[in-house]
Order: structure tokens, then sequence, then C-alpha cells
């Protein structure tokens, strides 16, 4: 029996919940079934069926030098044939972490976790464990992994305690996350002059790549900055996707704000799995075995995921890579402007360095409730038009698009050349 997309989704739904092992995956919000992916090298991905596509979600954000990349995958190569875990320290973990004090200043001292997730769990433990306070801050819209503390949302009116996301997340934690509208500066003064001395940490994703690309108005990271410096509360970026890929230095080297705790993710770990939190000395010398606050991970610091991540980090600091990226993200959204524009369709975009957001809207988008009131029934049709064109983009309207090294400039001319039809035919009804 030959394998195809259908087959396997079809075997993978008796077994995996929603035949799937993260949801966005399962293509839920733009309609049909998701592709199986056999084989992916450059800027594009095959699957079972040998069908090739143009790949804008490049798993997600971590493959910024292209799929496969030979480098990558010869240090990986490399590295495996001496061992794939040792459960001691390994000379790959002190390279990482030199790498990544030096690329992102306000990283004194840095540990390496597994995923995003966990990054950011271990960030806010140690923004309560340092501060003696129990509520954290978030905003709307932003996501910061599958962590209880996260998975809350706005309760109602202003200024209330969150409510779970998620059945799971217990009532008395989710009590303790609190919410703001992204970009609202009087939002975020009042909340803090209300709560401020009972805030240990403030997260936020400092351009939110989860409810599209939401970049924040001017001097807002300031503005939380100063907030966070008044109250003693700990300032924590999310660069988890913004980190490496807005600037080499992330969302903060580009915005010229510093916070106190940085976490990452994604693009650190070259496709392997790997997170990694860090910034000020004096937080991060309280964590175990230096300090008190304990986290720890059997497969942390993996030398395998390090040889990944390093040799990934050494492509992005090429002199001009990120020029170069962002270029060619302006290129794409510039051409996609103007194809809508063709086809009379109401289409704005967001970008930043190599990320950006797709909108059909007539709004320019700087709040995550122009986010979420863009047409999300244009986006799924135009999301499967450019599918069935051999074009992948992210199968979600609030997710971010990645540009790669690998893409050409034929790849970004044939994106938008079948955007152009595809918003023909949207325009047509
Ligand atoms: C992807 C992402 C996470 C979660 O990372 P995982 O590795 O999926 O756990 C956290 N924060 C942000 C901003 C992300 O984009």
């Amino acid at each position: 029996m030959t394998i195809t997309n259908r087959s396997l989704f079809d075997r993978a739904s008796q077994l995996l919940p929603g035949g799937v092992n993260s949801p966005v995956r399962a293509f839920r919000s733009v309609g049909g079934e998701p592709f199986f992916t056999a084989r992916a090298q450059g800027a594009y991905l095959w699957d079972v069926e040998g069908q090739r596509y143009i790949d804008y979600v490049g798993s997600w954000g971590p493959m910024i030098a292209g799929h496969a990349h030979p480098e990558v995958v010869e240090a990986v190569a490399r590295t495996a044939r001496d061992g794939l875990s040792f459960g001691t320290p390994c000379a790959l973990e002190v390279e990482m972490a030199e790498v990544l004090t030096r690329l992102v200043p306000s990283l004194e001292m840095v540990r390496m976790v597994n995923s995003g997730t966990e990054a950011t769990m271990a960030a806010i433990r140690v923004a309560r464990g340092a501060t003696g306070r129990q509520r954290i801050v978030k905003f709307e819209g932003c996501y910061h992994g599958h962590g209880d503390a996260f998975l809350v949302k706005a309760g109602s009116g202003a200024l209330t305690f969150g409510l779970p996301d998620s059945p799971g997340v217990p009532k008395a934690l989710a009590d303790l996350t609190l919410t703001l509208p992204f970009n609202d500066f009087n939002a975020a003064t009042a909340l803090f002059e209300r709560h401020g001395d009972d805030i240990a940490g403030l997260i936020l994703e400092p351009v939110i790549g989860n409810a599209n690309c939401i970049l924040p108005r001017d001097g807002f990271l300031q503005h939380l900055r100063q907030l966070c410096s008044q109250y003693g509360t700990v300032l924590i970026f999310d660069e988890v996707m913004t980190g490496f890929r807005v600037a080499l230095g992330g969302a903060q080297e580009h915005f010229g704000v510093t916070p106190d705790l940085s976490t990452f993710g994604k693009i650190i770990g070259g496709g392997m799995p790997v997170g990694a939190y860090g910034g000020k000395r004096e937080l991060m010398s309280q964590v175990a075995p230096a300090g008190p606050i304990y986290q720890a991970g059997t497969l942390s610091g993996n030398p395998v995921a390090m040889a990944a991540g390093l040799a990934t980090l050494a492509l992005i600091q090429t002199p001009g890579f990120h020029d170069r990226l962002e270029a060619k993200t302006s290129q794409l959204v510039d051409g996609l402007e103007a194809a809508a524009a063709d086809a009379g369709l109401r289409f704005t975009t967001t970008h930043v360095g190599g990320m950006f957001g797709l909108y059909f809207s007539g709004e320019h988008i700087d709040s995550y409730a122009k986010s979420v009131a863009s047409d999300t029934q244009m986006f799924r049709r135009f999301f499967n038009g450019m599918l069935e064109r051999g074009i992948f983009l992210a199968p979600s309207a609030f997710e971010a698009g990645f540009m790669s090294a690998a893409h050409s400039e034929q790849d970004i001319a044939d994106t938008v050349a079948a955007a152009s039809e595809v918003m023909a035919e949207l325009a047509g009804g």
C-alpha cells in the first residue's frame, strides 16, 4: 500500500490526540488535514506524496539558516559519533554559554533547558524566588509555552485576576497571573499602581509572534522597563521566537531595551529540542546548585543539540546576515501588499527582521484586538489557495511567518505570483 498524507493522518488520529503531537500542526483553524513531511532542504519541504512546498513556517522558527543546512547536519553527525548524552558536563555547553552571553549582552549567566516552555517556567520561578512575590503579569495574545501560569486569560473587567484558559489549570494558580493589553501604556501604569509591590515578574514577547506579528509601539518596551525598575519587578523578555531572528542580539538589541531575564529556544537549537534562560548574574546565581531556586534537566545541554545550535548560531553571525534576511522579508510583504492592492482586497502586513504577519484587514495592526478582528475566513481561503500552489504558510491566522537564509529571489517571486492568483480568486467572491 502506498503511503499518503491521508493514510498517515488516519493512522495518527487513532493513536495521537488530534493526529498530532502539537495542536497547531493539525490545520484545525484553516480546515483540511495536515501533510506529512518526508524530507526538508533549504527553503523547501517535500511531503510523503512527493509534493514540494516553499516553507514559511521553518519548523515554527528554528530553521533560520534553511532546512538541513550541510554545516548543521555535519556538526550533528560528527558530535553524535562521540555519544548522544553523557550525564556529565561537556565542552559544548560551555561554548554555547559563551556564544549566547557574547551575542546578547543582558545575559550575564545562562542555563540550558530543552524547550521554550521549560525556559519560561523556570524564568518565572526565578522571578518569584528572587523577589519573594507571587504575582506575575502577562499580555493578551502572548504565548509563553504551555506552563500552567501562562494558560490564563483575562478576567472580566480591567485589573481583575486571571482565569484558567485550559481545563487542568488550577484556579488558585491562574489567580496569580494578571493580564494586560499589549501596547496599552495606561493599563500597564494602572496595574502597577495597584499591584506593583506584589508583582514578581512581567513577561512578554517583545514582538508578539503568537498573535500573528504585532510590533511594540514606540516607547512601550521602555515604559515597561521603567515600571519594572520602579516597582522591583523582574522584566522578562520571552525571546524564544524573536531571539536571533529580529536581530543578532534579539528584540532587546533591535529596540534597545534591556530586560532582567530572557528566555530563548527555537533558533538556539537549530532544529533540536533546546531552550535557555538567563540574565542578571544577581538573579541567575540563585539557581541551583549555585543557589536555592531549583531547576534541573536530565538531557539539558545535550551535546548533539548544542552542536546543532552552535552551528546555526555560527551561520547567522556571517556579516550582513540579518540585513539580507530583513531585505527578503520586506520584498515578500511588499509583493503581497501590491498583489492585494491589484486585487482590491483589504490586506496589510507587519514585519521585523526575519518575521512577518499577514492580515486581511484594512487597519494598521498594533493591538491584539485589531489582530483578532482581521478576516480569518479570508485567511483560511488564502492559506488553502497557497497550499494548493505549493506554498506553505503558517496554518493559522494568528502565527507569524518566517523567512530563512535559504529562500531565493525566485522563491519569493514564485510566492508573490501564487498570491496574485489566489487573491484574484478571493476578490472574485
Ligand atoms: C514557541 C514559543 C514558546 C514555547 O517554546 P516550546 O519550545 O514550544 O516549548 C514560548 N514562547 C514563545 C514566544 C514561543 O514562540
